[in-house]
């Protein structure tokens, strides 16, 4: 079958686009240049001693006059060859500089395999049996180690052994002696050998480097390509965070709306509707925040906190958030909870809670009848450690094996049919495995369809050994009424300054509100304050900038100030911190954790902590 879509094959052995043939090709001869010098150092020294020893050997056999003229001359011409082999090594040649260097190592090897053809004629051409046993000798020994350290090019090496060896084959063919042509006939051979080890060598050498070079190539195009993806990834960043503004801003003049509107004199119908909007506002800020989670793990940027919390009490508060949606569908939503749990544990209660409403909603949502059950226990496990079991029951339409398979992936839906049905992002779980792993569990599935299916995950928790002030304990009620306190609320957005008075005078707060940076300044530095609430985005002077500065014209006096943004990353928290904020809240305001967080920060500071 042909491949569809648009995945792209290519066999293993083809480079990347990214990596040019030609360029490989460049770079490996001149490699095989440098490679030609650094090698011929060593034999320019052995080529000196070698004459000296033909000559001493052969002083006797030759008028004095031929001895001194071969030998001065080898030796002139091995001093140039040292010459610039010294001078390749000092000038240290580009790429492209090297064609040249590699015809003056020609021009002199020329010379000295010249000179040594010049000996063969000479020192051959007589009947003694040593000077041509010494001859043959060394200029076999010259050739088997020319055999190596020529094989870089190929040339040169052809080049040495004709202008050495062929003086040879000829004067041993024309000497007069019978059977001579046998010697001959072993040059020929033995140079034939060596020119067959030479291309082996050489063609070894070459794939070594191109392999070397091609592998550079593509560690440079990769890291390339990771920084361009890095890069890439900032921005996608970037991008989530402002979009995240972007849609926080309004989704928290609704939200605020429809919460003032759902607690006034309402008829039936009118409240259905209003409920509907509700349920709509935050669906639409649940797949923000799925979206902003997915953007956090994919860069690496979730981060979890570590605080005493009771598990019993995040099972019991998720269950009581969950049960409004319980009633619409008349299901029963169960909690059972194990006698042996522990008091207090160490652990991210936000994002257990987190895990759990994702697997509970999932559980309502595909349950049209009968129950989904929330089991907690404690499993044995490490001493110090309390290793919990959670286990989400329903009895709703279940899942065949290969939906099961498919579960966890990113933005797969599973059942494609349900989305249509049921809606959804397809982000929830692969969410919630992200974070049960983090905290060191996995979550698996069993299910029937038609049947119901089962959640369940363990996390091995380290005990909280001291009761902390607020942990464990229940939340006060919300009658409880907040102190008289002044408030200043910051915000250049007309609907979300309207939004946050209406909810801080229905907790009986004195509410004034202030567009800008400019204002903002002088009104929070010269007037009393309890409490300074300021927007991070704003045209002018910024909410960092604006309390940059009143904590500059403060000069130490104490004056809560406290971020109230759209902005919902990280990073923001510590910027508004370094910037001298005291705290943090993300838009939209939810009305009772306002009202939970205004109980903290109006206590009076020493009891605040
Ligand atoms: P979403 O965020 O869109 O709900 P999830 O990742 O939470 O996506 O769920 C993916 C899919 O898994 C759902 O669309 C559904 O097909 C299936 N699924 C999850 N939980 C259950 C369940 N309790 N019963 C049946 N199907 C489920």
């Amino acid at each position: 079958m042909e491949p569809t879509g648009n995945i792209q094959t290519s066999p293993p052995a083809a480079l990347p686009a990214t990596v040019e043939p030609e360029v490989v090709r460049q770079q490996v001869e001149a490699e095989l240049t440098r490679i030609l010098y650094r090698s011929a150092g060593f034999g320019l020294y052995s080529n000196l001693a070698v004459s000296l020893v033909l000559v001493v050997g052969l002083w006797s056999y030759f008028p004095a006059r031929t001895h001194l003229i071969w030998f001065g001359s080898v030796v002139a011409v091995t001093l140039l060859r040292l010459v610039l082999n010294h001078r390749f090594a000092r000038a240290a040649p580009l790429n492209e500089q090297l064609p040249r260097w590699r015809r003056a190592f020609v021009v002199g090897l020329a010379l000295s395999a010249g000179l040594w053809g010049v000996a063969a004629w000479l020192f051959l051409n007589t009947p003694d049996v040593l000077p041509r046993c010494l001859v043959l000798l060394i200029l076999a020994g010259l050739n088997a180690g020319a055999a190596r350290s020529l094989a870089p090019v190929k040339a040169c090496h052809h080049l040495y052994v004709t202008l050495t060896l062929l003086p040879v084959f000829s004067v041993l063919l024309m000497m007069p002696e019978t059977g001579m042509w046998t010697l001959s006939l072993c040059t020929f051979t033995y140079a034939l050998f060596l020119l067959n080890t030479t291309h082996l060598q050489h063609a070894d050498l070459r794939k070594l480097h191109r392999v070397a070079f091609e592998n550079e190539a593509l560690l440079q195009s990769l890291s390339a390509a990771k920084a361009r993806a890095e890069d890439a990834s900032v921005a996608k960043s970037d991008f989530l965070a402002t979009m995240s503004h972007e849609i926080r801003t309004p989704m928290n003049g609704l939200i605020g709306m429809l919460q003032l509107i759902r607690d006034s004199e309402l008829n039936t119908e009118q409240r259905e509707q209003v409920n509907i909007a509700g349920d709509s506002a935050h669906a639409l800020l649940r797949l923000l925040n799925d979206i902003l989670d997915f953007s956090r793990i994919e860069s690496g940027r979730l981060e979890f906190e570590s605080i005493p919390f009771s598990v019993g009490q995040v099972a019991e508060e998720t269950i009581s958030f969950m049960d409004a949606r319980v009633d619409a569908k008349r299901l029963t939503l169960r909690l059972t909870k194990s006698p042996d749990l522990p008091e207090l544990v160490i652990g991210d209660p936000g994002r257990l809670k987190q895990v759990l409403i994702n697997l509970i909603s999932n559980a309502l949502k595909f349950t049209e009848a009968g129950s989904v059950n929330l089991d907690l226990e404690r499993v044995p496990g490490p001493l110090d450690h309390a290793t919990l079991r959670f286990r989400i029951r329903d009895t709703g339409i279940g899942m065949n094996a290969e939906t099961v398979a498919k579960l966890f992936n990113k933005f797969t839906q599973a059942d494609s049919s349900t989305t249509r049905r049921y809606g959804g992002s397809g982000l929830g779980l692969a969410i919630a495995q992200e974070l049960v792993r983090r905290m060191g569990g996995e979550i698996k599935v069993q299910s029937t369809p038609g049947q119901g299916s089962e959640f369940h995950f363990e996390v091995s928790l380290r005990l909280a050994e001291e009761l902390p002030s607020s942990a464990g304990r229940s939340n006060p009620p919300l009658e409880t009424p907040l102190p008289a306190a002044r408030v200043l609320v910051v915000d250049d957005d007309a609907v979300n300054r309207r939004v946050i008075k209406m909810l801080l005078s229905r907790f009986g707060l004195t509410t004034t509100l202030v567009a800008g940076g400019e204002e903002a300044i002088e009104r929070a530095v010269n007037e009393p304050w309890d409490i300074v609430f300021i927007d991070l985005r704003m045209p002018g002077i910024d909410g960092l900038e604006t309390t940059r500065r009143i904590r500059h014209r403060l000069a130490g006096r104490p004056l809560l100030i406290v971020a109230m943004t759209a902005n919902a990353m990280d990073d923001d928290r510590a910027d508004c911190m370094a910037a001298g904020m005291d705290d943090f809240v993300t838009k939209p305001v939810k009305q009772a954790e306002l009202r939970k967080r205004l109980e903290g920060w109006l206590k009076p500071p020493a009891s605040r902590r």
